[in-house]
C-alpha cells in the first residue's frame, strides 16, 4: 500500500520506506530541498542493505531515519513489484550524483566531497570541478579515518557549508554516519555515494554497457573483485525471502 511521507510516494519493503519516484522527480524534490534548505539523507538502497536492514534491527531503525530512499539496485525494484506496489523505475546512485551535478551547474551549487582514498577524492575534485564548472567544489577529504576525527571533519563541512555532501565510505559505514550527525551537518543533500569516486576518479571502471543492458553489474564486480562473493549472497537470500513473503513484505513495519 502506498503512503504518503512529507509528500513522498512510498512503499514499505520489509518495514524500509522506499520512495516510489523515477529519476525526474526525485532531482525535482531534492532541488527543492536545496533550494529550500532542507535537510535530506538520501540513501541509495540496494539488496544488501535491505539484508542488513532485514537482519539488524538497528541498521533498519536508521535507514527509517533518514528523508528519502530511493530503489538504487534492480533487486529493489523487483521486490516492489512482487510485494505487489512497483516503484516508477530504479534510481542508481552513481547516475542520481551526476543528474545532482547537473542541477549544481546551473544554479551554481557547492559541493562537499568526503570518502575514498586521499588520491581518489582529490582526483574526483578535479574531475567534477572540470565536467561541471558551475558548481564550487567547496571542500573534500579522503574517508580513512577513526571516531575521533568526526568533530574535525563535520566542523570543516559546517564550514564549507555545501549544498550537497556525497559521503563514499562503504554503505556499513556512510549511511549510520550521516544518520547520525545529519542534524549538525544540515545539509540539504546528504548521499552516500560507495565505490562512486573511484569510477569518478578512472580507479575503477563501471560495469560495460553489455553487462548494464543486462542488469548484470553485479556480476561483472564479481568477476573483477572476487571478494565481494561473501557479500553478494545477500543477492539471492533477499530473493529468497522476497519470494516468501510477498505477500506481506509491503505490510510490514
Ligand atoms: N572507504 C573509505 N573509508 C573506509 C572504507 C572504505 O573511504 O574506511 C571508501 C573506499 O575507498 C571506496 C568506498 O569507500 O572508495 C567504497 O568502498 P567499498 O567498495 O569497500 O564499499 P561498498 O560500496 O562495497 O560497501
Amino acid at each position: 500500500m502506498t503512503k504518503i511521507k512529507e509528500g513522498i510516494p512510498t512503499v514499505s519493503v520489509f518495514g524500509v520506506p522506499v520512495c516510489k519516484w523515477g529519476m525526474k522527480d526525485t532531482v525535482a524534490h531534492l532541488a527543492d530541498a536545496v533550494a529550500g534548505k532542507v535537510p535530506h539523507h538520501v540513501i541509495t538502497a540496494n539488496p544488501i542493505m535491505m539484508m542488513a536492514a532485514i537482519e539488524n534491527p538497528e541498521y533498519k531503525a536508521m535507514m527509517q531515519t533518514a528523508e528519502l530512499i530511493v530503489a538504487d539496485g534492480t533487486g529493489l525494484v523487483w521486490a516492489a513489484q512482487k510485494g505487489g506496489d512497483p516503484v516508477a523505475e530504479r534510481v542508481p546512485g552513481y547516475e542520481l550524483l551526476h543528474e545532482l551535478m547537473k542541477q549544481g551547474e546551473r544554479r551554481g551549487w557547492k559541493v562537499y566531497l568526503l570518502g575514498s582514498a586521499p588520491d581518489v577524492v582529490k582526483e574526483t575534485a578535479r574531475r567534477l570541478a572540470l565536467q561541471y564548472p558551475g558548481t564550487t567544489i567547496a571542500g573534500y577529504r579522503d574517508g580513512y579515518f577513526g571516531p575521533d576525527q568526526d568533530p574535525k571533519v563535520i566542523d570543516e563541512i559546517v564550514k564549507a557549508a555545501p549544498d550537497l555532501l556525497f559521503v563514499a565510505r562503504g554503505a556499513d559505514t556512510q549511511e549510520p554516519w550521516i544518520a547520525k550527525y545529519k542534524d549538525v551537518l544540515r545539509v540539504p543533500v546528504m548521499m552516500g555515494v560507495g565505490g562512486s569516486f573511484d569510477v569518478i576518479s578512472g580507479r575503477t571502471k563501471r560495469a560495460p554497457m553489455a553487462f548494464r543492458k543486462l542488469r548484470l553489474e553485479w556480476l561483472y564486480r564479481l568477476l573483477k573483485e572476487p571478494t565481494r562473493f561473501r557479500r553478494m549472497l545477500a543477492l539471492p537470500k533477499f530473493a529468497v525471502r522476497v519470494l516468501r513473503e510477498k505477500e506481506n513484505l509491503t505490510k510490514m513495519g
